[in-house]
């Protein structure tokens, strides 16, 4: 049986525990806090998390979703797999990244914020030169590099996200 929300990795480092039991949450979660913040794992692995991955089509479908809003350019694997989780168990999604929120938003998934009060509207990005201002093809994959979008193939200058008008 699944129960609850699907967490992403800032509620589980900073949630109380009671708010997390029967939660959801993918094994990639459990490597990041493996890897990054190994006591508090101790302590999430003393209750009861569904650690779960997503099968393949809703990370697909999410991985469409994310290319057609332009938010692919600032989620990794984890995110997506998370949101997946939430799609898949038709379960509200708890994350404080306004990129996560807007596909949730976007593909009709429930969602709350840990602590802020989150997006307000549907958001499209694209990328965009700081030097010659061409708009770009959003690449086709995940980074983990949220800052380092690569150059500009025209003048070599610095590319960045921004919201589409
Ligand atoms: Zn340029």
């Amino acid at each position: 049986m699944v129960a609850g929300e699907v967490v992403d990795t800032s509620a589980l480092i900073s949630w109380p525990l009671e708010m997390l039991f029967g939660s959801l949450a993918s094994p990639r979660q459990r490597n990041e806090l493996t890897a990054n913040y190994p006591e508090r794992l101790d302590i999430i692995d003393a209750i009861d998390i569904n650690w779960t991955n997503p099968n393949k089509e809703n990370i697909e479908k999410i991985m469409h979703i994310s290319k057609e809003t332009g938010d692919i350019a600032g989620l990794s694997e984890t995110d997506i797999e998370i949101i997946a989780l939430a799609m898949e168990y038709d379960c509200i999604l708890i994350t404080d990244d306004y990129r996560m929120q807007n596909i949730a938003e976007y593909s009709k998934i429930k969602w709350r914020s840990v602590n802020t009060d989150g997006i307000k509207d549907i958001w499209k990005w694209e990328i965009v030169c700081i030097g010659c201002k061409i708009v770009k093809i959003m690449p086709e994959s995940t980074t983990n590099q949220k800052n380092n979008l690569g150059q500009c193939v025209e003048c070599g200058s610095k590319l960045k996200v921004r919201k589409k008008k």
